[in-house]
């Protein structure tokens, strides 16, 4: 049985979701010749209310995923105070993996782990300068183009070496590796190709002396090519809490 009669019902649906979900990247994982341990379960709870969050939290997700500083901020402080009184840290980690905006850029330094979506050099000098000194280095994923659309944010392909460089150097920052959102309605060939792309410009990095070991790739819709190429992060937010408000 999947749920139990104490369940209410959006709490019953979560733990199926999230069963069936970590059996398509186990899947995906065992298909690839992967071991399923190698690729992070990003839960992005845009959208929700800080209910589904305690309930995923409880069935074992550790790590979600905002996209708005403003929205995020009463979640981050609910699932802090989220235990019993006397319960240790609930040991949550937050992403960002919106679009870094330059007025938003202390609270994002202040209140998460990590940033996903760094594409400009101005953002991360910001985001290195205002990281509080009691916390450890912000992890960061930097933003690429893959799928080359003229609306899309992230740096172009040819220019991420130089931004890598850059950012690599700054000191409240830890460089961990790429990011990448296709198109929704690519084909899935064509989903294979933009995540094989990143991986190799990860691999590029790596041969230039950045020891990137991230890639963030793959979404609800695109996952499980993400994590035939190669994926670390997968960010799932309607395959795992479903339709957002
Ligand atoms: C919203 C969002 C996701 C999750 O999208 P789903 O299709 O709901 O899984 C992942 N990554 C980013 C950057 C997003 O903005």
């Amino acid at each position: 049985m999947l749920s139990t009669p104490q369940n209410s019902p959006p709490e019953a649906a979560l733990r199926e979701r999230l069963a069936a979900l970590r059996r398509r990247v186990a899947n995906a994982a065992g298909a690839a010749g992967r071991d399923v341990d190698s690729i992070t379960l990003l839960a992005v709870s845009k959208g929700q209310e800080i209910r589904q969050l305690r309930a995923a939290l409880a069935l074992g997700v550790h790590q979600f995923g905002e996209n708005y500083v403003d929205e995020a901020i009463p979640k981050i402080h609910a699932l802090r105070s989220g235990g019993a009184p006397g319960q240790p840290d609930a040991g949550v980690i937050w992403h960002f993996i919106g679009r870094v905006q330059a007025n938003k850029t202390r609270p994002t330094a202040e209140l998460f782990d990590w940033v996903h979506g760094l594409d400009r050099m101005r953002i991360a000098e910001r985001l290195s300068g205002q990281r509080p000194h009691h916390a450890p280095p912000l992890n960061v994923c930097v933003q690429v183009n893959i799928a080359g659309e003229a609306s899309k944010a992230g740096v172009a392909p040819g220019e991420t070496l130089a931004l890598l460089r850059e950012v690599a150097a700054l000191p409240r920052l830890r460089l961990r590796g790429l990011m990448a959102m296709l198109p929704f309605d690519l084909p899935v060939s064509h989903q294979h190709q933009a995540f094989a792309a990143l991986h190799e410009l990860r691999d590029q990095a790596i041969a230039a002396g950045l020891p990137l070991d991230t890639l963030s790739m793959g979404m609800s819709g695109d996952f499980e090519a993400a994590i035939a190429q190669g994926a670390t992060i997968v960010r799932i937010g309607t395959a795992l809490f479903g339709p957002r408000s």
